[in-house]
């Protein structure tokens, strides 16, 4: 099957440039979150809301992933991060090589935090590793509360669950304990949030373990590790 061997060799060749992005944000200590959700479910909000709570504590950076535009990077600027956009053109996913140009356009040794906010789409950015330490994916009470089991992989792929727009519960009809015994029926190691960006309920928990996943080094206010050792960056090493 010809197409089987193209998509394999495509996604051998994704991992490389992961593996190459991957190796470059442990030298400079910057531990990297994968967000991924539908269109809506948040992303850019919780971003915001992160950045705005964290300022003066954690330094974060964030490429802006969308098929048109530069509108939540805008956002994400406003609110106080290093940000670089990145436009698709239709492709409904990143890869690793957009990450890995990204990186040229910010100062990693300024930053302890890279969100990769990633195409909005459950599907096929479940495939495509970019480098990243850590994955969240994101839904909101907004959305049908069956995601987790309609959209296997990219629970079965993440670290961390997010749950957005807790405020609209009482004018919807969502199954918060559905959705999460459904997310850890596909993955029982799910970290689970629940929160409102727009309310700021939950955020601090969420806020709290972000500065638990930073590198301890920056925390401390210590010199960048240089050592590049990517054992110092663990996948799920926060969970
Ligand atoms: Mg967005
Ligand atoms: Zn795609």
């Amino acid at each position: 099957m010809p197409r089987v061997t193209i998509a394999r060799n495509i996604l051998a060749a994704n991992e490389e440039i992961a593996a190459d992005v991957r190796r470059r944000l442990a030298a400079a200590s910057v531990r990297c979150i994968n967000l991924m959700s539908a269109p809506g479910a948040g992303k850019t909000t919780l971003l915001e809301r992160s950045v705005a709570r964290l300022r003066g504590q954690v330094a974060i950076g964030v490429i802006e992933g969308d098929i048109e535009t530069s509108l939540d990077a805008e956002r994400i600027e406003a609110a106080g991060a290093q940000v670089v956009q990145i436009n698709t053109r239709g492709a409904c996913h990143l890869e690793a090589h957009m990450v890995r140009d990204a990186l040229e356009a910010l100062d990693l040794q300024r930053l302890d935090l890279l969100f990769i906010e990633n195409i909005g789409n459950l599907v096929c950015p479940a495939a495509w590793d970019l480098g990243e330490d850590l994955r969240a994916v994101v839904v909101s009470t907004s959305e049908g509360d069956e995601k987790p089991a309609k959209y296997p992989q990219m629970f079965a792929a993440a670290q961390v669950l997010v749950i957005n727009k807790l405020d609209l519960l009482p004018y919807v009809d969502y199954d918060l304990a559905r959705v999460r015994g459904q997310a850890l029926a596909v993955n029982p190691e799910l970290r689970l949030f629940s929160l409102s960006c727009r309310s700021g309920e939950g955020l601090q928990a969420w806020c709290d373990w972000l500065l638990q996943v930073v590198h301890p080094r920056k925390l401390e206010g210590g010199p960048g590790c240089r050592c590049g050792e990517s054992s110092a960056h663990p996948r799920g090493h926060a969970s």
